[in-house]
């Protein structure tokens, strides 16, 4: 097994792993409401596994994960840190291990809420400047087509059928017996989207793209939910008919696509050495 987990790693470790490989993956979780069956660290749980499973193909070292990130729930065990702090603390993080000797880092989300790819993609940008390394962000969260013919026809999103699937493969223990759910919220998964949609990028008068400043998404978050009612689950489709085999698969096919692009990174990297 060619597993390089830094979280159990010495210096020696260190040292040796770096003369056989330079390249690092970061995971980056969050603590964040996955309705009344799944744990806050549902999306870390799915973003460490990625990473672990990528490293024993392929023994990259792995970062411990950082499991704080943003999101927009509002229920009870979602806590934050925002796009702004985690876009600093990514940066930090991968300036410190560039120090280290790792000429690939690949960021791998294992949240998929915009505000977070946001802050992730300002921190890929600022550190591609420093043209010290090659930092790459992973943040492929579609079904593959087979994933997509498991689900069937339903809409799925955030703690649904996909969502469920995956923690009851990873950590089955974990998952509650019970998945209450009110199919009548999914218009409020749907409302956030959209405002992330058109919320992200607007042109200010010199006609330069900016980003909608994080306060204005807020408000209008509110604003839709003082609208209709207060969100009890926050889940998009149907837990009920989670499969752990769907988790399975997702992960696999994930796993496929992360270890692609870590081949290719270090192919790329060595040439223009
Ligand atoms: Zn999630």
């Amino acid at each position: 097994m060619k597993e390089r987990f830094m979280e159990n790693m010495t210096v020696k470790d260190v040292i040796e792993a770096l003369k056989k490989t330079k390249t690092v993956l970061l995971p980056v979780g969050g603590t964040e409401q996955h309705g009344w069956h799944l744990p806050l660290s549902t999306d870390a749980i799915y973003g460490y596994s990625l990473a672990k499973e990528a490293s024993r193909i392929t023994g990259c070292v792995v970062a411990p994960i950082l499991n704080y990130s943003h999101s927009y729930g509002t229920l009870a065990g979602t806590t934050n840190i925002s796009p702004d702090t985690l876009k600093r603390v990514i940066v930090d993080i991968c300036f410190s291990l560039i120090r280290q000797g790792f000429e690939s880092v690949i960021i791998v989300l294992g949240h998929g809420e915009p505000s977070s790819i946001y802050a992730a993609e300002d921190a890929v940008s600022l550190l591609q400047e420093s043209k010290r390394a090659k930092v790459v962000l992973f943040a492929d969260f579609s079904a593959s087509l087979r994933v997509k013919e498991m689900i069937g026809d339903e809409e799925d999103g955030h703690s649904g059928k996909g969502e469920t699937s995956t923690i009851m493969y990873l950590k089955p223990e974990l998952v509650r017996k019970e998945k209450p759910f009110d199919p009548q919220e999914r218009w409020w998964i749907k409302t956030v989207a959209k405002i992330h949609q058109t919320g992200k990028w607007w042109q200010d008068k010199k006609m330069r793209l900016r980003r909608v400043p994080l306060e204005e998404i807020e408000k209008k978050v509110k604003e839709a939910e003082q609208k209709h009612f207060p969100v009890k689950y926050g889940i998009f489709g149907n837990p009920t008919q989670a499969k752990r085999e769907v988790g399975e698969a997702y992960l696999e096919d994930k796993v496929k696509v992360l270890v692609n692009l870590i081949e290719e990174l270090e192919e790329n990297w060595s040439k223009c050495q």
